[in-house]
């Protein structure tokens, strides 16, 4: 048997606690699947209850404590984590898989999360307006919501979860926290540091299992009052309705089908590149991986020669290994699944070029390596190009001109990410009007969002809201609006200043 490292456990009111159920789960490496990285609470209902009423106990205590406040433990947060960088980023690596100059960008994501909640705490503006009556004053104000349920996916398992943590904290809400079960010991490092850097007791609580045992029963929860997901468009559908029902807010980012436009005047080179980081960085995992490219008739044959030669020479492995380009899948799971889509693809007509197909030479059959995949002669209604398939699986649809090219890539019920190479300022621009996504590259490829601007989707890749930068902070608080009457009498708004005109 494999040795066990470390046991896991939960964070509730302060303490650290063993699942009720007294079970645990195992998490491991993808890479190697003989490496236990630990064990880890397998927990239920009962200890969602448990953290739902600990993050109620803290809230009085917490929403009273001055924002710029809050946002100053945020501050030692960032330092704690710009000095343990290098500790979690492999940490990182050798539970989820990415390579390690990828999980570092992930960490370093946590990082510019927290140095920008550092200073939220100054800025929870509201607004003053002018009253219609005199001696009258009007004003919003921000009010924190409450509990807030925050679940997470494993792709992203330290800058996902930063992206919710921060500004729901930062607002003044209690949280209760539920990371993805393929990376529960990352985040529970995460989860330590806010600890270490003075965060109260009960403001963070972090339950570990899975989605239908402790997700659900966090957003089923009378107690709490909002539920942040990133996740599936298939579960986040189930967690809207549910919300639905208890008319409760929730945010949802969701799936994508994410694509690059390739013009017949783009820099060919550039384009090989971005679509290259976008497809298989990550081997795919990232909801805004590049997973379709629609080419230019023109320029398909050299666009295509130059990305399939280049494809086959990234360097598969371990990403704790600097040299290498492309990690594993996250699990033998996600394997079988990639698997299932690509044979579809094939049976369905599409061409491979390269890939299709499990890498398992030497080493790598430790773990759960896919080799990068390329499909050409897709059309933009297939299953290829309409399913998200979360891995390394890139397909070519070819059209002869920038109209066909715009309704191709809109041809999705995703709407996250999109990305154009044209030296034409005149396409750039009606593709930024016309791309039915959230996020727009231009000359660029679909990934690399910054974390101080709006991140999300349009369609079925989320409900509406963004997270990343000021708008998060609109998710976790409910706007409040204080009229102050100081002309100490009672003043009737539409009645008493309209007099002289009836
Ligand atoms: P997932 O939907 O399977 O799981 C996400 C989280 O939800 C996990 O913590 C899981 O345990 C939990 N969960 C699962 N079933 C649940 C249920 N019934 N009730 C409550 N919680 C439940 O997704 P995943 O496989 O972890 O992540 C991959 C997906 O996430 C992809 O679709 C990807 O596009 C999406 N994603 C979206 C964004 C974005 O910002 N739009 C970012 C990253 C990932």
């Amino acid at each position: 048997m494999p040795k066990v490292t470390t046991r896991t456990l939960n964070l509730i009111g302060g303490k650290w606690v063993e699942a009720k159920s007294g079970k645990w789960f195992e998490s491991r490496n993808p890479a190697d699947d003989g490496d236990v990285v630990g064990e880890v609470a397998k927990s239920g209902p009962d200890d969602v209850d448990a953290a739902v009423k600990a993050a109620r106990k803290a809230f009085d205590g917490w929403r009273l404590t001055p924002a710029p406040k809050r946002s100053e433990i945020m501050g030692r947060v960032a330092q704690i984590l710009r000095e343990r960088k290098e500790e979690l980023s492999q940490l990182l690596t050798r539970e989820m898989g990415k390579v390690i100059e990828e999980a570092r960008g992930d960490v370093q994501e946590s990082i510019d999360t927290a140095a920008y909640a550092a200073g939220a705490g100054t800025r929870l503006m509201g607004e003053t307006v002018p009253s219609e009556l005199p001696d009258k004053f009007a004003m919003t104000v921000r009010a924190p919501m409450g509990v807030c349920g925050l679940i997470a996916p494993w792709n992203f398992p330290t800058a996902i979860p930063s992206w919710k943590l921060f500004p729901s904290l930062v607002c003044g809400n209690t949280v209760v926290f539920k990371p993805a079960s393929d990376t529960p010991i990352v985040a529970t490092a995460l989860v330590r540091i806010f600890e270490e850097a003075g965060l109260p007791a009960g403001c963070i609580n972090l339950v570990h299992g899975g989605g239908g045992d402790v997700g659900m029963a966090i957003v089923k929860h009378p107690g709490v009052a909002l539920i942040s997901f990133t996740g599936s468009s298939g579960v986040g559908r189930e967690i809207a309705s549910e919300c639905g029902r208890a008319l409760k807010r929730c945010s949802l980012e969701l799936g994508g089908k994410n694509g690059s436009i390739v013009m017949d005047d783009a820099d060919l080179e550039l384009a090989v590149d971005g679509s290259l980081w976008g497809a298989f960085g990550t081997t795919g995992q990232r909801c805004t991986a590049t997973s379709r490219i629609v080419v230019h008739e023109k320029v398909k044959a050299e666009y295509l020669s130059r990305l399939v030669d280049r494809a086959k020479k990234l360097k598969l492995g371990p990403g704790n290994d600097e040299s290498v380009k492309v990690g594993p899948l996250v699990n033998a799971g996600r394997v079988k699944e990639v698997q299932s889509w690509v044979d579809r693809g094939v049976k369905e007509g599409a061409k491979l070029l390269c890939g299709g197909k499990a890498a398992t030479n030497g080493a790598l059959k430790k773990g759960w390596f896919y080799e990068p995949t390329i499909f050409d002669n897709v059309k933009a209604g297939d299953t290829l190009a309409q399913e998200e398939i979360f891995g390394p699986v890139l397909s070519v649809i070819t059209v002869k001109s920038f109209d066909e090219a715009i309704a191709a890539l809109n041809n999705s019920k995703y709407g996250l990410s999109a990305s154009i190479y044209t030296q034409d300022v005149n396409r750039a621009f009606r593709a930024a009007r016309d791309v039915e996504t959230g996020i727009l590259y231009i000359n660029s490829s679909t990934i690399g969002a910054e974390n101080h601007l709006p991140f999300g989707g349009m369609k079925e890749t989320g409900n509406g809201h963004r997270e990343g930068g000021w708008t998060a902070y609109d998710i976790y608080s409910e706007i409040r609006t204080v009229y102050v009457d100081f002309s100490g009498k009672l003043q009737r708004a539409q009645i008493d200043n309209r007099k002289a005109e009836s």
